[in-house]
């Protein structure tokens, strides 16, 4: 059974219980709050075919493209690209596929507050996926509703991280007609459970109910990363160093699932037909590209990728590049586990969320960051 897969390589991908045809398997959430295949054995017959579709268990990537052509690409419209985290390729492509009278499957905020894929029909819906949310996303039914989608013979645009890629064509198995997949260059997704206790934070901080969150907007310049507390009675929260905590979080790679660390997906074998991702280091490459307001880097791996392109390219801002020019560090290999991470957690589970960030980034973390604040100013 799927138990025997090591916790820490096991991406949460959820082809497993989505493949089971007793729906033995169900996803629950650990001590750390990412989701891990449970089997109820009493419904299990055995047929082994969660152990078939699982990444881990099946090393090689399931329909690999290596990287053919790269291009900067930024989106014409300045609405579209100040709400997409780099030049709005996402906007581009699920625009592409409404046309083709497809759909689209993309992380957005649900009610609660929590990041889950979901499907959108229009743009409208689809609008609720723009920007980059820094957390494991919950994938729920949707692998399923994807399948269902495609046996109805409607195009399917699914963007996610490589694993969760990786995990729907497996899923898939042959049944691929009328699928696009686009990736993400990814560099870990942070624990949901740590991202609900930083909201809860802002919220006690605040005394106001958090509506929104961005991870990344653009006010300031797509250089500077800020981020965006939005709060009940048109309130907003940022430009300290409490709302600023989650990017720190981020980077530092303090609570990031387990598997990222050794994750199979960083490398230039991509599970996209493209790849979305910054277009970091454009300024040197194309000085006047116009980086302030956001620049994608395209990846372009299948045949099926460049024939989108090729349909594309004459809708947008684009520059060809050098793979090479452009290659990031989830481009050569994971990301390493922070040093402190078990410390951050035992803490966190004896004394609190507050007490963690206190012991890691230190007691007076506010203070200093209010001094380093005024000191740029000078
Ligand atoms: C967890 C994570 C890690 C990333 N790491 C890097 C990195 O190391 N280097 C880099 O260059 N870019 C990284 N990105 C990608 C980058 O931040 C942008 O999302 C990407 O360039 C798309 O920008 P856009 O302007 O085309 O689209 P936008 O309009 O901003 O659309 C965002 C796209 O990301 C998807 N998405 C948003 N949140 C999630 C999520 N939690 N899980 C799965 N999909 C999600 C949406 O469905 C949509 O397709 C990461 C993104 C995520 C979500
Ligand atoms: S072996 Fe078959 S029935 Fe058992 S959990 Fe796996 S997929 Fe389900
Ligand atoms: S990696 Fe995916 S398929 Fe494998 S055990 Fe984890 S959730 Fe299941
Ligand atoms: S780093 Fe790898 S394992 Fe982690 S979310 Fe990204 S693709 Fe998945």
């Amino acid at each position: 059974m799927i138990q025997c897969v090591n916790p820490a390589q096991c991406y949460g991908c959820t082809a497993c219980a989505s493949v089971c045809p007793k729906g033995a398997i169900t996803m629950k959430e650990n001590e750390e709050g990412f989701k891990y295949p449970s089997v109820d054995g009493s419904a299990c017959v055995s047929c082994g075919l969660c152990k078939k579709v699982c990444p881990v268990l099946n090393r090689q990537v399931s329909e690999s493209g290596s990287i053919r052509t790269a291009y900067a690409m930024q989106h014409t419209d300045r609405d579209v690209l100040k709400n997409s985290t780099s030049g709005g390729m996402f906007t581009t492509l699920s625009d592409w596929i409404f046309a083709e009278g497809g759909v689209v499957y993309g992380a957005a905020f649900d009610e609660q507050m929590t990041v889950r894929h979901i499907r959108a029909a229009t743009a409208e819906k689809r609008n609720d996926m723009r920007g980059s949310k820094y957390v494991q996303s919950e994938l729920g039914n949707v692998f399923a509703e994807v399948k269902q989608d495609l046996s109805e013979g409607k195009k399917v645009l699914f963007t996610g991280t490589p694993c969760q890629v990786d995990g729907l064509r497996r899923f898939l198995g042959d049944h691929t007609e009328g699928l696009v997949c686009v990736d993400l260059i990814c560099h870990g997704s942070p624990s949901p459970k740590i991202l609900r206790e930083q909201f809860r934070f802002i919220e006690k901080k605040t005394r106001r109910r958090l509506i929104n969150y961005q991870f990344r907007p653009k006010r300031w310049s797509w250089h500077v990363h800020r981020e965006i507390a939005y709060l009940e009675g048109g309130k907003e929260f940022h430009s300290n160093a409490y709302s600023d905590l989650w990017q720190q979080i981020y980077y530092m790679r303090l609570c990031h699932r387990p598997s990222c660390h050794s994750c199979q997906y960083s490398n230039i074998d991509r599970v996209g037909d493209l790849t979305i991702a910054d277009c970091r280091g454009i300024d040197r490459v194309v000085p006047d590209f116009g980086s302030d307001a956001g620049v994608s880097l395209v990846l372009v791996n299948t045949r099926l990728g460049e024939e989108i392109m090729e349909k594309l390219l004459p809708t947008m801002k684009t520059q060809e590049l050098a793979p090479e020019s452009v290659m990031q560090p989830p481009l050569r290999q994971p990301s390493q586990p922070n040093g402190r991470r078990e410390q951050f957690w035992t803490i966190y589970r004896k004394d609190g969320y507050e007490a963690a960030i206190k012991s890691y980034f230190g007691k007076h973390f506010a203070l200093k960051y209010k001094v380093k604040k005024m000191l740029k100013k000078i």
